[in-house]
């Protein structure tokens, strides 16, 4: 498999310039910095849309037509944990985090609608009922009316920059995958610390927030509880070995391949099992490429007992998106000549 950028170095593809990636940047700040953020909905739809182009979109500059539904679905898992209380709360408050400053999110009382009357505990275990579909139609159509409709606008004016709405989906504009791949972490990391701090300075969520710090956490990562039982069936399925030593040992920890900071969802063939010296020592770098070898092989040869994982810890598992992704981020890192760990 071949992760350098030879579509460029053979002149086939069409990439940004230089000058037109500095304009998106700077349109990019421009709509964190003058837009109107009246819920937590518009930074979803740029988290949205930067894993999608990931996902699906190419090293080149072409459109990407992404589908509504597609994009409600990216706000489901993004909102499911937060539909959630944040902790035991007193008296009569829900302890669930208020994402707007009027009654509560649409979306967020949707999934709260739904999780009610299904038992599943997570999107990926509900996503083949027909009650998700539903659930489904019923927030494309909120993202639609809402974040799609209202994003670009800036400053009381127009900056379509991004896309263009289409009746049932949207189609990213020439560049715009491009440049939401290239500056992915950058766009990720400023969404959510400002959908952070947004729930932080709600005054409605200040007796449900107290003294805990771990909001981030809450907000966008996998529960401590989920990574123990992961950690403890992939000990089922991969053995009591460092993935990156072979070490035996029993004590193992989670590790994600493609390191949380570069890509901050995680898919369940993302997770390898590493010794603590390894786990510690790579930390959020990408591992060498005989690693990526080792690791494709192993999730081809896996994937299904990864997809069963998943099914019932409630981490999406997909094959070909965990390949998208590895392919997205090692074709970056060559491109930046980032240097990859290796165990010393
Ligand atoms: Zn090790």
């Amino acid at each position: 498999m071949d992760y350098s950028g030879e579509g460029e170095v053979l002149g086939m593809s069409k990439i940004p310039s230089a000058e037109e990636q500095l304009d998106f940047l700077t349109k990019v700040q421009r709509l964190f910095n003058e837009s109107d953020f009246s819920s937590t909905y518009k930074y979803a739809l740029l988290i949205s849309l930067a894993d999608l182009a990931i996902e699906l979109g190419k090293d080149d500059d072409s459109e990407l037509e992404l589908t509504n539904r597609q994009i409600a679905e990216r706000f489901i898992e993004l909102y499911w944990q937060q539909s959630s209380p944040y902790k035991t709360s007193k008296a009569n408050d829900s302890g669930v985090l208020y994402q707007n400053h009027g009654t509560q999110a649409a979306i967020i009382k949707a999934i709260q609608a739904f999780r009610d009357e299904n038992s599943f505990n997570s999107p990926n275990a509900a996503k083949h009922s027909k009650e998700y579909k539903k659930l489904v139609t019923a927030v494309a159509s909120t993202v639609a009316k809402q974040p799609i409709n209202y994003l670009q606008n800036v400053g009381g004016g127009a900056l379509p920059f991004l896309y263009e709405r289409n009746t049932s989906s949207i189609t990213l504009k020439i560049g715009v995958a491009y440049c939401l791949r290239r500056f992915q972490p950058l766009v990720q990391q400023l969404a959510r610390s400002r959908w952070t701090d947004y729930i932080k300075k709600n005054a409605k969520n200040m007796p449900i927030l107290g003294e805990k710090d771990d909001l981030s956490s809450f907000l966008f990562e996998t529960s401590r509880k989920t990574l123990v039982q992961i950690c403890k069936s992939l000990k089922e399925v991969y053995g009591n070995k460092c993935f990156y030593c072979h070490k035996a040992t029993s004590k193992l920890e989670v590790d994600h391949f493609i390191p949380f900071s570069l890509y901050p969802r995680d898919l369940m063939h993302n997770f390898v099992l590493a010794c603590p010296n390894c786990n510690r020592s790579k930390s959020d770098t990408l591992a060498a490429k005989e690693y990526l070898d080792m690791w494709i092989k192993l999730i081809r040869q896996h994937s299904n007992e990864m997809i069963r994982i998943g099914e019932r810890v409630g981490v999406p598992a997909d094959l070909e998106t965990s390949l998208a992704i590895a392919k997205w981020g090692y074709g970056m890192a060559t491109d930046t000549r980032v240097t990859f760990w290796m165990r010393s």
